[in-house]
């Protein structure tokens, strides 16, 4: 995301992205981590001539981000109207009751606990606010609740933790699924070959105008980690500690709790297939 510019009287740092396509804008919130690479992206989606605007991911419970968030949907002369989850991780969700309660929209997700109003959100739902388009994919797998949001007018999806702007992201076992996940990116390279989808608006890292390429480089990094995981335990790893230590050696040490959770997910994929 290049040309990136604090927004005045934020000392914390909220950053307001430059257009990433014709109907969406990020706010950087400012909650980096290795997890979060430089922190989450709350989206802003709207059509240029409407007034009304779609938030996605208000992101952390953090005042200053959430206002900033306002303020930028505010400075564009719009409001917000909806308030959308990609799924229920804090570094997404945990903002949203407050956001909602500041802008008094109701929040709508897959999960009925994270919802507030009275619409839920499920797999063809289409969101049609001020003349928006954005349809409702079902992406199972870094969480049971993750969803995708397919913005046609701009060849465009949105989404969330299913595939990041950089790296690669956690199958959160038990919650998350491997099979799960990997029908969910053959689902996404589905909307880029068949449906002209070009870019991914990541909840976390930059755009990338490649959809289809991020599709195959995250089944190729699957295929890739899950041949690693079964080659370990014909080697005699047994625990899933052993198999992170041996599989993700290169890998920082602070993401081995989270690389725990994906090989979790493998072993299981691996063993439901009686490929172990
Ligand atoms: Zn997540």
């Amino acid at each position: 995301m290049t040309d990136a510019a604090a927004l005045p009287g934020q000392p914390r740092g909220s950053v307001l992205s430059g257009p990433a396509t014709a109907r969406a804008v990020s706010v950087l919130a400012p909650n980096p981590s290795p997890m979060t690479l430089d922190g989450t992206n709350t989206w802003i989606v709207s059509e240029p001539d409407s007034d009304l605007a779609v938030v996605i991911d208000p992101g952390p419970l953090d005042d200053v981000h959430l206002e900033a968030v306002v303020a930028a949907v505010g400075k564009a002369g719009k409001r917000v109207a909806l308030t959308l989850l990609t799924h229920g991780h804090a570094d997404h969700a945990e903002g949203a009751a407050r956001f909602a309660e500041l802008t008094r929209t109701s929040v709508r997700a897959l999960d009925p606990a994270l919802r507030l109003g009275d619409e839920g959100l499920a797999a063809g739902d289409v969101i049609t606010t001020g003349g928006l388009e954005l349809r409702v994919v079902p992406t199972p797998g870094h969480t049971a609740d993750s969803l995708c949001f397919h913005l046609p007018a701009d060849r465009a999806v949105l989404t969330g933790d299913t595939i990041l702007g950089r790296g690669t992201t956690v199958v959160a076992h038990p919650d998350g699924r491997l099979g799960d996940y990997l029908d969910s990116l053959r689902r996404l390279r589905s909307l880029a070959v068949d449906d002209g989808v070009r870019t991914v608006l990541p909840g976390h890292g930059p755009v990338l105008d490649d959809a289809q390429g991020a599709v195959e480089f995250y089944l190729a990094h699957r295929a890739h980690r899950l041949a690693q995981v079964e080659t370990a335990v014909e080697n005699g790893l047994r625990t899933p500690s052993e198999v992170v230590a041996e599989v993700y050696a290169a890998v920082d040490r602070s993401l081995w709790p989270a690389a725990e959770l994906s090989v979790r997910a493998q072993l299981e994929y691996l063993s439901e297939h009686g490929l172990i």
